[in-house]
């Protein structure tokens, strides 16, 4: 098979789906994937059967969710235009609003739905600024709980998304008694409440039943049904990019580039300044791993491997599901990699491959 491309392993998806529906199974909340992080249609069959639905962030996130995936969809956007309020009515099973204007301005349209409000807690649990919904001057969700009050009966549940990339359960119980507390009126008069995403409950010893524990007493507590919304927790680990050493430089150090790119591939780990992890075992040979763009900055990372690399080699970066293929670009009309899916039975298909005539068509 040509490099490069991902490679989504449907065995090592399943190991997140299982976790998801253990704690399905054992508090009853439900679990919707959210689409900006994973919209990989050709495994939603898999997915679909461990989870209750979608959740996203625009218009056609939303109908992928509802046309590839089924059962639930939630709509939400920051701001939604008029035309694509029309469009959700008819595809979205819930339709939840950033702030107290545009829920009143889209009111007379949705109001046979089940709407949700977004509130901002104030509080959250992110190491970067940049992902942090409670940063300083957030437009992300409703600060002033008196403006939800009046409008308490017209709605029937609340969204909140407030952690990224949080592995400490402690973090998160802390923090879900606070908003338990804060708003104990919203929450005693609504039906269903989202918690967003962020959670890393599919990290290895995470006390997944301390999590179920706490959520059942949460959603008892005031009888809720409640959601949950993975991305990257739901697809952790499921996922390589396979490239190929394309040439080695030296400048100080050993640099083996490949043949894909950092900023047009794995963009995320730039954005956040990460590096990529490499699916091989430490040794003595030291590479800097760069991207073929001219961009600088093009590194996937620095890395000392068992493996002596030349032209030819095979490199697998690890944990590529997530903002990885949704993110992709077409910068300096690097070749795109194409999308392979190893499934259960062990066969692996293509099920997207690029060409020139998809760069061209996309300006
Ligand atoms: C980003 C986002 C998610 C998913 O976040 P992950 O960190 O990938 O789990 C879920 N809900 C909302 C509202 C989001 O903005």
């Amino acid at each position: 098979m040509q490099t490069p491309y991902y490679l989504i392993d449907e065995r090592n998806l399943l190991k997140n789906l299982n976790k998801i529906n253990y704690i399905r199974e054992h508090c009853g909340v439900k679990f919707l994937l959210a689409l900006k992080c994973f919209s990989t249609w050709s495994v939603f069959p898999l997915m679909n059967k461990y989870m209750d639905g979608t959740t996203s962030s625009s218009l056609y996130e939303a109908k992928l969710g509802a046309e590839k995936f089924g059962k639930e969809t939630h709509a939400f956007s920051v701001a939604y235009r008029q035309e694509e309020v029309d469009e959700l009515k008819n595809i979205s099973s819930k339709i939840i609003f950033n702030s107290i204007t545009q829920f009143k301005r889209f009111y007379k349209d949705v109001k046979n739905m089940k709407i949700g409000l977004r509130i901002n807690p104030g509080i959250s649990y992110s190491h970067f600024d940049l992902a942090d919904p409670a940063r300083k001057n957030s437009r992300l969700g409703i600060i002033n709980e008196k403006e939800i009050l009046p409008v308490l009966n017209r709605i029937s549940g609340v969204m909140f998304h407030f952690n990224c990339e949080n592995d400490d359960f402690c973090e998160f119980s802390k923090m879900l008694d606070k908003i338990s507390d804060k708003y104990e009126k919203i929450l005693n008069a609504i039906e269903w409440i989202s918690l967003g995403g962020g959670l890393f409950f599919t990290k290895e010893n995470y006390p997944i039943d301390k999590f179920c524990e706490k959520l059942k007493l949460f959603k008892d507590r005031y009888n809720l049904k409640v959601y949950l919304e993975p991305g990257e927790a739901a697809i952790t680990g499921s996922c390589q990019l396979v490239t190929t050493v394309l040439d080695i430089v030296q400048n100080d150090k050993k640099i083996a580039i490949v043949d894909a790119s950092i900023e047009a591939h794995m963009l995320d780990l730039l954005t956040y300044r990460q590096t990529a992890k490499l699916s091989e075992k430490k040794g003595k040979n030291e590479y800097v791993v760069a991207g073929c763009s001219c961009l600088a900055g093009d590194i996937f990372g620095e890395y000392k491997i068992v493996r002596k690399l030349k032209v030819g080699s095979q490199i697998c970066f690890s944990d590529a599901a997530g903002y990885t293929m949704v993110k992709k670009n077409w910068f300096n009309g690097i070749q795109m990699p194409s999308i392979a899916i190893k499934r259960l039975n062990g066969e692996i298909e293509v099920v997207r491959s690029f060409s020139y005539a998809d760069f061209v068509s996309q300006l």
